[in-house]
């Protein structure tokens, strides 16, 4: 028996993803390295079973109470007194931001329309504007990965994009936008007959250092901005798949039709509902983090590295002539970090203290030894 042929576009491709290899330090794939305490893996296990009495039954299709729990959580941040603040009908959910970024895909991009980021940035990116059938236009960074925003403007202009996707901080390079570049590039995405969305993936979003605001306190200003968000990340969470976004309620609207029926199960809603109430204590580790990640980016220096200034859980370092050399000597040593980025370049997690030390000693091995 013959298969049909795969699309075209399909054909050799591998599926994306980092290798998944059972080695004592993993500082691969970003996540949280503290994982839940007794208390939140309890009250995660009362509602799931409660949630588990129910599961003849289809779950809320429209989860309305996590809607409203992530529009409370988003608004803790925010001036409620300056603005009405955001609503439930302006929050939208689904397993991963990776599926909320496709879901924006499917709903706003399509046959001859395009999709716009700038490079080196989140190699998920093209795959979503390829499934969704969706032209894919790829502007640079500079040297230091930041925007160039006359640049960014102006490329905005020529290709009218219908969704820019701005990762801040951006994966895999840990910068930051600036405050004033998600309002120009917003205003540059809507002019009189085109108004493109523009897509501020905040993944990393409160791992950022202090005096870069969120773009979500730009909400009421620019209606053709998204902020997405994960629970993976600092929230720790990677496991629950949860990545909902922030938007004009209009936007919630559209990819209410294009998201299957039942996107999210009810096993996924009450686990996220239980991780909001604790969020306080989920969210506890992440100035560790941050400072974990500030020294790293010293002493990745201080060996003579080149580094570049991160906002995220992560750290890219360079450059190596033969980075994958560095990278399977580290593994051989029992630590995975991420072959990813521009040429020469590697990318590392930020562990817990012990899972950094052994980190470090590893590199300076493999450094002495390359000598
Ligand atoms: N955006 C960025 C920039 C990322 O790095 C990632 C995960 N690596 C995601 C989105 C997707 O994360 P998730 O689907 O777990 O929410």
């Amino acid at each position: 028996m013959t298969f049909p042929p795969i699309r075209e576009e399909l054909r050799g491709i591998e599926p994306y993803g980092a290798p998944q290899l059972d080695v004592s330090v993993q500082l691969n794939v970003n996540e949280n390295p503290y994982g839940p305490s007794p208390a939140v893996v309890a009250d995660i296990a009362e509602s799931v079973a409660t949630a588990a009495a129910t599961l003849n039954r289809y779950p809320d299709r429209e989860f309305t109470d996590l809607r409203a729990a992530l529009a409370d959580y988003l608004n803790r941040d925010l001036d409620t007194s300056a603005s009405q603040g955001i609503t439930p009908e302006q929050v939208w959910a689904a397993n991963g931001s990776n599926e909320v970024m496709l879901q924006l895909l499917q709903a706003f991009g399509g046959p001859g329309r395009t999709a716009l980021s700038f490079a080196p940035t989140y190699s998920m990116y093209p795959e979503y504007a390829r499934d969704a059938m969706t032209g894919w236009v790829v502007g640079r960074r500079e040297s230091d990965f930041s925007l160039d925003l006359d640049a960014a403007r102006e490329l905005i202009l020529e290709h009218r994009p219908h969704v820019v996707l701005l990762p801040s901080p951006n994966n895999p390079t840990g910068t930051a936008l600036p405050p004033e570049a998600v309002s120009m590039l917003c205003e540059a995405a809507a002019n009189d007959e085109h108004c493109g969305i523009v897509v501020v993936d905040e993944a990393y979003g409160e791992f950022r250092r202090e005096g870069t605001p969120s773009a979500v306190e730009m909400l009421p200003k620019h209606r053709n901005l998204v902020v997405s968000r994960t629970m993976s990340k600092a929230f720790a969470l990677a496991g629950a798949r949860l990545g909902y976004f922030a938007a004009a309620s209009e936007i919630c609207d559209a990819v209410r039709v294009v998201r299957l029926p039942y996107h999210l199960s009810a096993v996924t809603q009450a686990t996220a509902l239980a991780a909001l109430r604790h969020a306080p204590e989920l969210l506890g580790r992440v100035d560790d983090l941050r400072r974990a990640r500030d020294e790293t980016v010293g002493w990745l220096r201080d060996q003579g590295l080149e580094v570049a200034d991160s906002d995220a859980n992560f750290v890219l370092f360079g450059t190596f002539e033969d980075r994958h050399a560095v990278w399977q000597a580290l593994l051989d040593l029992g630590v995975l970090i991420r072959e990813t980025g521009p040429d020469g370049w590697l990318r590392v997690s930020i562990g817990t203290p012990e899972e950094m030390k052994s980190f470090k000693n590893a590199l300076s091995e493999v450094m002495e030894e390359s000598k």
